[in-house]
């Protein structure tokens, strides 16, 4: 694939501006027309088509980010997982999906693909033997996600890629919670990578948006089913992304560091049951990690003593938000069992591994003992009620 040799931060920065040939403005011009003219062009152009100028030009830094040949950007990251699966998979087909998946992707699956007639099977775990085990001799496509979310565990990526090739298999990834900062698939030999631009490309918790990195050869059997499904963005948001990931490297790289503390932090206090973190020598997943990850990533998730009560911990929180979603340059806290994975029952969420009071922590890029102070508050608040009402 081809590669760049302008460093991260540059290509953040400048690759796939728009030069604004008229007044010399420093930034790309937003180019709003949903009509563009037909005749003597050797493109036409039009939203839906994923071709716009600023959709284009910012295909050219994501594909830059992820040493890939080209890319397409969608108004979601659904957008660009259902588009691709569609893509790939016809009746009669069978994908492979790795156990822990974002729970999206997952109710696509299993409340749609039974319409379309694409079978699928869930691996029992991340080890390499239980990709080995799901394939048929119908698969078409080994979908994974690394880290997975909450319990950040870890795929073998150059492994399944190594799989998937020797089988004539298409491999996808979802790249999200790592960002190509911290990991580049393509790398490893995935052929496909996929984003929910609304998390850290975004990284300001304002945008919905999704993005896909893989060979213009992909890209033009994506396209297709693209324009039919029509998952297209405006280009106001284009151009908003297109400023948030100039600052993509420093953001990740900022929020990584803080989370690597923060882990350490939680991993040695008291109140603390449990942590997971690639970054830990604990993690079971640790050497993968060092293996096929640059730095350990901004996310964690722990568990509080069984005397602490989570919800009244994240309520304690002055600072750190309880909020939906994350990766946004601002700190966040959920309890997965009460939001990603409310729908399943408790004994199902009991087998993956997620307890009631599993905390999942977006770190942001806020100072770091400010951080810890808050956490260290909002537990002795749990411990000690009166503590809240004289400190609000
Ligand atoms: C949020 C998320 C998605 C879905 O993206 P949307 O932009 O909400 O459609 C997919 N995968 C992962 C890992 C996510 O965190």
């Amino acid at each position: 694939m081809k590669k760049s040799n302008l460093g991260v931060n540059t290509i953040c920065t400048h690759i796939g501006e728009i030069p604004d040939e008229q007044f010399k403005g420093a930034v790309s011009p937003i180019y709003l027309s949903s009509s563009y003219e037909f005749m003597d062009v050797d493109v036409k152009r039009y939203p839906r088509y994923f071709n716009t100028p600023n959709q284009d030009y910012l295909a050219k830094k994501i594909a830059a980010l992820e040493h890939a040949e080209a890319a397409q950007i969608f108004g979601s990251g659904m957008a660009a997982i259902s588009t691709v699966m569609l893509a790939f998979l016809k009746s009669g087909d069978h994908v492979v999906v790795q156990n822990d998946i974002y729970g999206g992707t997952r109710n696509l699956i299993e409340k749609h693909f039974k319409d379309y007639n694409i079978e699928y099977s869930f691996t029992k775990d991340l080890e390499l033997g239980s990709f080995k085990a799901c394939i048929q001799a119908n698969t078409k496509l080994i979908y994974i996600e690394t880290p997975s979310n909450p319990l950040l565990k870890l795929v073998d990526i150059e492994a399944v890629a190594t799989l998937a090739k020797s089988k004539e298999i298409t491999s996808v990834i979802d790249n999200t919670f790592a960002t190509p900062i911290i990991q580049k698939p393509i790398d490893f030999g995935i052929d496909i990578v996929l984003h929910s631009a609304t998390k850290y490309f975004g990284g300001h918790s304002d945008i919905c948006a999704g993005a896909v990195a893989t060979s213009q050869a992909h890209i033009n059997t994506i396209w297709q089913t693209s324009i039919a499904l029509g998952g297209s963005l405006s280009d106001f948001t284009v151009w908003m992304l297109e400023r948030s990931m100039k600052t993509l490297a420093i953001r990740v790289k900022a929020q990584q560091r803080n989370a690597k503390k923060l882990a350490r932090f939680l991993d040695q206090h008291e109140a603390v049951a449990k942590v997971y973190y690639p970054g830990l020598k604990s993690h079971p997943n640790h050497a993968i990690a060092k293996k096929q990850m640059k730095g350990y990533g901004a996310m964690l998730s722990f568990e509080l003593k069984d005397y602490i009560n989570a919800s009244a911990f994240l309520k304690a929180l002055k600072l750190i938000k309880p909020s939906m979603s994350l990766a946004g340059i601002e700190s966040t806290m959920l309890l997965p069992a009460k939001t990603s994975h409310a729908l399943l029952t408790p004994e199902s969420r009991k087998a993956q591994g997620i307890s009631d009071g599993l905390i999942r922590f977006s770190v942001g890029i806020e100072s770091k003992k400010d951080l810890i102070k808050d956490i260290e508050h909002a537990i002795s608040c749990t411990l000690n009620p009166e503590l809240m009402k004289t400190n609000a």
